[in-house]
């Protein structure tokens, strides 16, 4: 017997923007979350809808675009349930490059482009990309979530799970609950204790900082390298700053910010806008991306289990993958056949014995 149809462990991005896609369809859902909701590698986030950016291995490809194709209804229904319009605050992206690309941009162009920019002997192209806010994200989709009848439990963290014949048994710090399907959205914490024990998932670290831009720099695109990227806020109660990141760190699950670290990100992103030397820093922060062997996600049913699923793995593009992740497991979960082929994100696919660098 079960009280409900879907126990979600978790309730970063995820597992509440799944949430809501369930309850759309008329399940009921409860989501389990160890801590306070949104307050991990969620709001640690960039916030960019980076689909193309080069580091991202190139089967990740059909989901960011499926993901890019579902965003505006996404943050529609987000306006509808909340009453909160979360707005993309970037549509470029400058890409730094070793070698000159075919697509490369002209002198002219880049002066034009970014007029403040050391190009460092780089090549750059321009991408149709965009950004936005992913704390803003975080509080309309939690307003979603409470408009509805979502049974969202904060301080609850899953110690295992169990399937029971067609139903599944989540034990809690806070007491069992019985579901028909349970969801592992726990994102780094994914293959922790027994929720998923064979499930590749680790932490990987990311340090960055916010600082208050100067004048002369009124930046409205996103400037991304290798191992660095400045990502301004153009609209509302934070236009005016950029944020500035990210280390790439295997430091288990500790998040401390490191001066040193600051201090090292400060000065890349100054070698290529010296102007920005000037800028005052108004806080650092670190986050943990639950990163995968093939730096792909994991969708799906968990192998040899017909009720328990795992949507984690998102690494860095969680922020990206959130509205097409929803979509297709909402359709795996209803016997649907899912809008793309999920086979490069099977939990039980092959994975390299090495871990990718990026
Ligand atoms: C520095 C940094 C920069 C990033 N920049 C970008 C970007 O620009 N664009 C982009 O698309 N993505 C970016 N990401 C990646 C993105 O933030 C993540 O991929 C995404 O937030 C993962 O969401 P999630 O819901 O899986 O994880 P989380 O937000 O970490 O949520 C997981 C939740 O599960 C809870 N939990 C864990 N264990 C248990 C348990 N046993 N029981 C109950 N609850 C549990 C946790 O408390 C947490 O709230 C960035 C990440 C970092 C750290």
């Amino acid at each position: 017997m079960h009280d409900l149809d879907i126990c979600i462990a978790g309730g970063g991005v995820i597992g509440l923007s799944l949430a809501l896609e369930l309850h759309r369809r008329g399940l009921s859902v409860t989501v389990l979350e160890q801590g306070q909701p949104l307050s991990e590698a969620s709001t640690a986030a960039a916030g960019m809808l980076a689909a193309s950016d080069p580091d991202n291995p190139a089967a990740l490809r059909k989901l960011s675009d499926l993901s890019l194709s579902l965003y505006p209804a996404f943050l529609d229904r987000l306006d509808e349930l909340s009453g909160i319009r979360v707005p993309f605050h970037t549509s470029a992206t400058l890409q730094a490059h070793l070698a000159p690309p075919s697509n490369e941009l002209s002198t002219e162009a880049l002066a034009d482009a970014l007029p403040q920019l050391t190009s460092n002997n780089r090549h750059f192209t321009l991408i149709d990309e965009r950004s936005l806010d992913p704390r803003h994200l975080a509080e309309a989709v939690l307003t979603a979530v409470r408009a509805t009848s979502i049974d969202l439990r904060t301080g609850t963290r899953v110690l295992s799970v169990q399937s029971v014949g067609d139903s599944v048994e989540v034990q809690t710090s806070t007491g069992a609950f019985h579901a028909a399907r349970f969801i592992n959205c726990t994102g780094a914490w994914a293959s922790q204790s027994s929720l998923a024990p064979g499930l590749a998932i680790a932490p990987r670290k990311g340090q960055m900082l916010a600082v208050a831009l100067p004048p002369s720099l009124p930046l409205h695109l996103v400037l991304r390298t290798h191992g660095m990227y400045i990502v301004p806020r153009t609209t509302g109660p934070h236009a005016g700053r950029a944020i500035i990141g990210a280390t790439i760190e295997d430091a288990g699950f500790d998040k401390t910010v490191h001066s040193k670290d600051i201090a090292h990100l400060r000065s890349l992103a100054n070698a290529f806008l010296p102007v920005l030397s000037e800028a005052r820093q108004l806080e650092a922060w670190a986050g943990l991306r639950p990163s995968s062997p093939d730096g792909l996600p994991f969708l799906g049913a968990m192998p040899e289990s017909r009720n328990q699923f795992v949507a984690a793995g998102h690494y860095r593009n969680g922020i990206l993958l959130t509205p097409a992740t929803a979509h297709v497991m909402a359709q795996l979960l209803a016997g649907e056949s899912p809008s793309i082929d999920l086979a490069d994100y099977s939990p039980s696919r092959p994975l390299p014995s090495s871990p990718i660098a990026q």
